[in-house]
């Protein structure tokens, strides 16, 4: 379920009416849920994951892995579908994903860690995307 371009939300009041106050604080106000404690940790359920906000989509479980830091974790991105920003808050160098289409928050991207060949983690909060599982 995608949000038409006409329908997305304009203002930060706009998004507070539309979403819970948590998915709010971490799309909206670059929150982070606690390590462990998303609904999408684990999953291994085969489907897409979208924007919780717009309803973009983002990732693929295709490209979901075990990561072990306690958020769900993809090691690349449905081409075009997320934008990268530079992030020197809380005095660390980081990389900030956001969603392409609605400037949502999802959570940062880390590159050589090494946990798979493609050498990068997007590190995103289960709040911030919605998996519509594969049919059939
Ligand atoms: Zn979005």
């Amino acid at each position: 379920m995608s949000l038409s371009d006409n329908e997305l939300p304009r203002t930060e009041d706009e998004w507070r009416v539309r979403l819970s106050p948590e998915e709010f604080r971490v799309l909206r106000e670059a929150g982070t849920e606690r390590p462990w404690t998303g609904e999408y940790v684990d999953t291994k359920t085969p489907g897409v994951y979208h924007c919780r906000a717009c309803g973009a989509e983002l990732f693929r479980s295709e490209d979901k892995f075990d990561s072990h830091c306690g958020w769900p974790s993809f090691d690349d991105a449905i081409p075009g579908a997320v934008k990268e920003i530079p992030d020197n808050t809380l005095g660390m160098r980081r990389v900030e994903i956001r969603c392409a289409r609605c400037d949502s928050h999802l959570g940062h991207v880390f590159e050589g860690e090494g946990f798979t060949p493609k050498d990068t983690r997007h590190c995103v909060n289960s709040i911030s995307v919605r998996l519509e599982p594969k049919q059939g």
